[in-house]
């Protein structure tokens, strides 16, 4: 080895690289695979934010957490959980400080790009039957078509019976399509803008195309998918409109390229960042200021509604645990540090016109701490502090975790927010941090299981 030049060692002193963890830490490899099996897992049973939300509070209830109780008395490390209307979920682990040296907040999103059905949504065309669907979220809407789908979601039944469906997950399930033309016949499909290839009054669900048999039935395509609902969940055509009912790629977690160092999967973003929350959540049980962990919905469509961040749902319950404390929620508020814990684009070497390199996050670099969001002249965005930022970086540092830094995209090339904003709002110092990720709100997005790993230890080490 020769010795490094003056300049090579001023150079090192001065200067600053981001890492690869392969390289800089080879033997985490086996580690992030072990972790990759519960995460597949994770995906794989929670493709919507109920069963998410589900599956979250049978795990947590098999780790000691009880259910919030406002009139109950809280010492520390307890834990407990309180199921938002079955859409979103808060774990709180009590800590060894006081709730006035504020808490440590942990907010990720469960909610996934997606079709909805229509509230009306059954119809029959030329002998097929379909749904009719209304996405959720940014899509691109080519990509929705030609793929297998499942069908989830929840209908009311008019007697106030609830009525939980999943269809296609299973090997020998059915599954549901969007048709798309053939190239044959795509010359004036193909001069649409890519934004057009399927319209959103495209995007149709094929049900089924054998007719009811009896020839009086004026529709016996749709009587037919009709009756099939009524046999097996006994759905009528009204109870479509108190359904919540959401159609999602079926395929299932998978390992990608031949070393296995990736993970494709619907749904990643966020629930890459939810899974690693609730893993440090469960990890830290002992933590020195109170841990509040939230996995959120309605972040794609602008987190509105009583189940996404905009709302006061969150703090509500703080209100009710700073009461039994006899402390002000504002008080703890001023105290604390939230981690918006969502993704953020990888650079892709296929589309490098799109990032600036020297901002961008790259896969295997680890999780991705995002100063601000926003488009324009970071309009929509939190952008965190310098202090803000300091705080978190040394909670990365001091135990070790490779991190890098990351913008999405290139200066004014388009642009994104996270519940961020709303943290901001409740005045918390606030910042994102999350996976890198590859081909984002597609049917079947692409992350690292290092950067996985590292996001879990990066919230291990902002919560202990
Ligand atoms: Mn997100
Ligand atoms: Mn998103």
């Amino acid at each position: 080895m020769t010795k490094k030049t003056d300049g090579e060692q001023l150079y090192e002193k001065l200067g600053y690289s981001f890492k690869h963890i392969a390289k800089a830490s080879h033997e985490d490899i086996e580690q992030a695979e072990q972790f990759s099996k519960g995460y597949k897992a994770f995906l794989d049973a929670g493709k919507t934010e109920r069963e998410c939300v589900n599956y979250t509070e049978k795990l947590v209830k098999e780790n000691g957490y009880t259910e919030f109780d406002k009139n109950a008395h809280y010492k520390e490390f307890d834990k407990v959980y309180y199921n938002n209307r079955g859409k979103n979920i808060v774990l709180i682990t009590f800590g060894k400080r006081p709730l006035a040296d504020g808490v440590k907040f942990n907010i990720a999103h469960i909610d996934s790009p997606r079709l909805d059905l229509k509230p009306n949504p059954l119809y029959e065309q030329d002998e097929l039957a379909y749904f009719k669907t209304h996405y959720y979220g940014g899509i691109k809407k080519y990509q929705w078509g030609t793929i297998p789908l499942s069908m989830h979601g929840v209908v009311i039944l008019k007697d106030g019976t609830k009525v939980e469906l999943s269809v296609g997950e299973k090997d020998d399930d059915p599954k549901f399509i969007v048709s798309d033309l053939l190239p044959h016949l795509s010359a004036r499909q193909n001069e649409r803008p890519l934004k057009d290839g399927l319209k959103g009054e495209e995007l149709n669900i094929i049900l089924g195309s054998i007719p009811y048999q009896d020839d009086a039935v004026k529709e016996p395509f749709k009587l037919m998918a009709l009756s099939l609902l009524n046999e097996k969940y006994g759905i009528t055509e009204a109870d479509f409109m108190r359904a919540e009912i959401e159609m999602v790629p079926s395929a299932k977690a998978s390992d990608i390229g031949l070393d296995r160092s990736l993970i494709g999967a619907y749904g990643q973003d966020d629930r890459v960042c939810a899974y690693t929350a609730l893993m440090a959540a469960l990890s830290v049980d002992k933590p020195e200021y109170t841990t509040v962990t939230v996995m959120t919905d309605k972040e794609e469509i602008g987190s509105e509604g009583n189940t996404g961040m905009a709302s006061r749902m969150l703090a509500h319950l703080m209100e009710d645990i700073c009461d039994m404390y006899g402390v002000k929620a504002r008080d703890v508020y001023r105290k604390s540090t939230c981690l918006s814990s969502d993704v953020n684009a990888a650079y892709d070497p296929t589309f490098p016109d799109v990032f600036e390199k020297q901002n961008s996050s790259f896969l295997n670099h680890g999780p991705v701490l995002t100063k601000y969001t926003g488009s324009r002249g970071k309009g929509g965005s939190n952008d965190a502090s310098a202090e803000t930022m300091a705080k978190v970086i040394k909670y990365m540092d001091d135990d070790n975790v490779i991190w890098q830094i990351g913008e999405l995209g290139k200066v004014d090339e388009g642009g994104g927010g996270t519940i961020a904003l709303f943290m901001g709002d409740m005045d918390v110092d606030t910042v994102d941090l999350g996976v890198p990720v590859l081909a984002m709100h597609s049917p079947f997005e692409v992350t690292s299981k290092l950067d996985v790993y590292y996001t879990y230890k990066a919230f291990m080490a902002f919560y202990k």
